[in-house]
């Protein structure tokens, strides 16, 4: 192959004769014997020719695109080839691996999540459930309400006598812009001032306060966490090798009121919630019309906008109405009228600045 050559100091062009091996280019510049091997060479179209350069190198040699085309086509120049067989190769292990790194984020670690979250130490758990809530306590302050929370707490003692937890439940009300319920590790369970305003009796606050203190019992928010935490060690061996970044990404952007549950856990939780309730003669009889008019489907037949909310982290709800109805058993009210009087009103009023610690 014919090519012009400039050594990258002077001006000179030289004619020089190239010949192409399976791995490398060698020509002659002036006395020098000079061997460029594939993996070194840039290149560089320039219209009908391209321009050569060795990596790091002023000299460079320009070749007709044909002869250059010609000279590293497959069958004339092996290592191309090779090149193109390894980048295909590369491809097919790279893909292979997101598809192993998905296939163990999306099944093997929901898998291990179960056995996982009941294997930690409730004390462990309990932990990493303050340290929730005093992230949280920015996000959603306590109501002021103490004579609600009060009502509240004892109502939580309460359920404890009829579940088989290790964890104090410890209901709280906080100010959130969203109709929602959830469980910390640990016990705690938040209900958003929203929530009360929308449930429309003392039954229908019993039985989502009960579901969430069944997430608890049954390890649902722990697997929730393992869960959490798992896609965050794969992140963090994919992004940042072991800075504990995606940990971080994962526990920042993923608080605790994105901790989904699966639907299984969801059933699961509506009919162990009633189970509860039942355990302590409490009527169950509330859960049933809380989903309806969540899902738009009561005599009002409007969602509130916080609504979404709800709904998103609890999915099904017409569904769920109805089997919990076919479970529902009448009962106690868990809330006498002044009591929940009282707890309607816990939310107004400044709430409680956070503690400093
Ligand atoms: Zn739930």
């Amino acid at each position: 192959m014919r090519a012009k050559a400039h050594d990258g100091e002077t001006a000179a062009v030289h004619e020089v004769e190239v010949e192409v091996s399976s791995w490398a280019l060698s020509f002659r510049l002036g006395d020098e014997p000079q061997i460029w091997r594939f993996s070194e060479i840039e290149v560089e179209p320039l219209g009908d020719q391209v321009r050569l350069k060795r990596r790091g190198q002023g000299a460079r040699l320009t070749v007709a695109a044909d002869d250059w085309r010609a000279a590293t086509a497959a069958d004339a120049a092996p290592v191309a080839r090779r090149h193109r067989r390894r980048e295909r190769r590369l491809v097919v292990g790279l893909a292979a691996a997101a598809a192993a790194i998905m296939l163990f984020v999306f099944v093997g670690v929901p898998l291990a999540s179960g056995p996982l979250a009941r294997l930690t130490p409730p004390p462990l758990e309990a932990r990493l459930g303050e340290t929730y809530a005093a992230q949280l306590q920015f996000a959603f302050p306590t109501c002021a309400g103490e004579a609600g929370q009060d009502i509240l707490h004892a109502f939580g003692d309460r359920l404890e006598d009829g579940m088989d937890s290790p964890f104090n439940i410890l209901v709280e009300a906080v100010e959130a812009p969203m109709v929602n319920a959830f469980a910390l590790p640990g016990g705690r369970v938040l209900i958003t001032d929203d929530l009360i305003a929308e449930a429309d009796t003392p039954d229908e606050l019993a039985a989502v306060i009960a579901h969430e203190a069944a997430h608890v019992e049954q390890r649902h928010v722990m697997q929730a966490v393992w869960r959490s935490l798992g896609l965050g060690l794969i992140l963090d061996a994919v992004v940042g090798g072991g800075t504990g970044a995606g940990q971080q990404a994962v526990l920042l952007a993923g608080s605790v009121t994105e901790l989904r549950y699966s639907r299984e856990a969801e059933a699961e939780a509506d009919a162990r919630g009633q189970e509860i309730l039942h355990n302590l003669g409490f009527s169950s009889e509330g859960m049933a019309p809380f989903f309806r008019r969540l899902a738009g489907e009561d005599r009002r037949g409007e969602r509130a906008a916080g609504v979404m909310e709800f709904l998103s982290t609890h999915p099904d709800s017409l569904r769920r109405a109805e089997a919990s109805e076919a479970r529902a058993q009448s009962g106690a009210v868990a809330f006498t009228p002044d009591e929940w009087r009282t707890i309607k009103a816990a939310c107004e009023g400044e709430p409680r600045a956070p503690s400093a610690d």
